[in-house]
């Protein structure tokens, strides 16, 4: 007997609205101290009204329709019952039959995952366990959710965790969420059956609560997978829907409660919120709003810019810094045309390293070390694009490339003028540099002798030798020939 695993995700993104899902608190569901962005409404006070946030309406729409889903012309708000102290009106205002998106599809790899349907919901309190209490913030109370299902369509633990990837860098490039999962600003029920192949019919599912982390959606899986496959083994499949809890420090699950059924909820229509009625003009004004997706973002800057897939998926995962960057290359493809390169190939190529090496490792770098956001820093995308010429014309050394650019994020000024000013430039070359190399190679025969029995160690040795004596204003890989040549 043959099993594959039939994997279903429904995931929770926090909606970064302003204001709270039926009420006019600051939607702040992290505030300290707790209980302060809170309100009666929030706080479920008998005989105050919801009263729907229409951004939250409109971000939830325009998610659905990057997702490919169909907007319905008429959605309405549901109650779910059930009795916890999260929960103080002890229903959750949600949707139950009417969602406002259903239908729709994201494509992972080769694989296309089907999605049930985007609904809009409110948020319940925090718990904070203590030693001897449990204590409520509500602050997150009432704050707005998007809830997406999607069909039992994943069949490895990875293609779970890259739809999940996919899926933040799509609400991240709308702009509705941060999506981050160590924030709970995405969370992710997993749910996990196995089937034998060629058979239609799914076998009771579990689903998997508590997944917060990427990894630990991958890991959970695989533990279920495993579990379940232990229990057909044994001759006992589950027979009925169960949950369990992810304890990502054990790595395992544990079983919870049995389910509630749909019926358990008592889902019933909200009276107190008319049933929303979404215009085709207005879904299309939605629709117009939607900018390249982060899938073809990707595959454009790979052709376009010839960047390595992994490079593209950092440089798109950022808003801001795709922007820059993408600013960069039109300012470099303005270079490359005044110095007129002939085969295009290899200069994008050289672009692209370029851009890898110094935007996304080095620049990167200085800010992450030093704190500070790609939207603070002042160096122009313009003034960026020249640095690289400056690079990739050798005007410069390694080390002093680097200089230039701690001192560029430090001021925001133009590289041409910091490199004279500080004197970076590379200007020990020629015959000055010829003369160093001789003198080097005539005061250390050892060394000499040493690369001569083919230690690369020696050489370099030499290289920083010749730099020093430089101060640093040549250019390392012109010393390396030279010495080669001679030596
Ligand atoms: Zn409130
Ligand atoms: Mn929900």
């Amino acid at each position: 007997m043959t099993l594959e695993p039939i994997i279903g995700l429904e995931i929770h993104v926090q909606l970064k609205t302003a204001r709270k899902m039926f009420c006019d608190c600051a939607n702040v569901p992290d505030a300290t101290p707790p209980n302060t962005a809170i309100c009666p409404i929030c706080l479920g006070y008998p005989g105050t009204l919801p009263m729907p946030n229409k951004q939250a309406i409109e971000w939830s729409a325009l998610t659905a329709l990057a997702l490919g889903c169909s907007i319905r012309s008429r959605s309405k708000f549901d109650r779910k019952h059930y009795f916890y102290p999260d929960l103080p009106k002890a229903y959750q205002i949600s949707q139950y039959d009417e969602p406002i998106g259903e239908k729709g599809a994201l494509k992972i790899g080769d694989h296309e995952v089907r999605l049930t349907r985007l609904h809009l919901e409110e948020d319940a309190a925090k718990l904070l366990h203590g030693e001897d209490r449990v204590q409520i913030d509500f602050n997150r109370a009432g704050t707005p959710l998007a809830e997406i299902v999607t069909e039992p369509d994943m069949r490895t633990p990875a293609e779970a965790k890259a739809f999940l990837q996919e899926l933040r860098e799509i609400v991240r490039s709308l702009g509705v969420s941060d999506a981050d999962m160590e924030k709970g600003q995405l969370r992710c029920d997993v749910n996990v059956s196995l089937r034998e192949i060629g058979k239609k019919k799914l076998s009771p599912k579990t689903e998997i609560k508590n997944v917060n982390s990427f990894r630990a959606v991958e890991h959970a899986i695989a533990y279920e997978i495993e579990r379940q496959t232990r229990l057909w083994e044994e001759g006992s499949p589950p027979a009925h829907e169960t949950t369990r809890g992810w304890d990502d420090e054990k790595g395992k699950s544990v079983e919870q409660r049995t389910k509630e059924l749909a019926a358990d909820y008592r889902y019933f229509p909200e009276p107190d919120i008319p049933p929303l009625e979404f215009s085709k003009d207005w879904i299309d004004h939605v629709a117009e709003q939607i900018n390249e997706l982060p899938q073809a973002k990707r595959v454009r800057f790979i052709n376009e810019y010839a960047l390595k897939p992994e490079d593209a998926r950092i440089i798109v995962a950022d808003t801001a810094l795709a922007d820059f960057t993408e600013h960069v290359f039109s300012e470099l493809a303005e270079w490359r045309s005044a110095i007129g390169h002939d085969d295009e190939d290899v200069v994008k190529e050289k672009l692209a390293q370029l851009v890898s090496g110094w935007l996304l490792n080095k620049f990167l770098g200085i800010l992450t070390k030093r704190g500070i956001a790609l939207a603070d820093v002042r160096i122009t995308p313009e003034n960026f694009a020249e640095f690289l010429m400056i690079v990739g014309d050798r005007k410069v050394n390694t080390t002093n490339a680097l200089k230039l650019l701690e001192k560029m994020v430090e001021t925001g000024g133009d590289p041409s003028a910091i490199l004279e000013d500080e004197g970076l430039t590379q200007d020990v070359s020629g015959s000055e540099l010829d003369v160093i190399v001789q003198r080097i190679i005539v005061a250390n025969p050892d060394v000499v002798a040493s690369v001569q029995k083919g230690k690369e160690a020696a050489l370099q040795f030499l290289v920083g030798l010749v730099m020093r004596e430089t101060k640093g204003k040549a250019n390392p890989e012109a010393i390396m020939e030279l010495l080669k040549k001679t030596v």
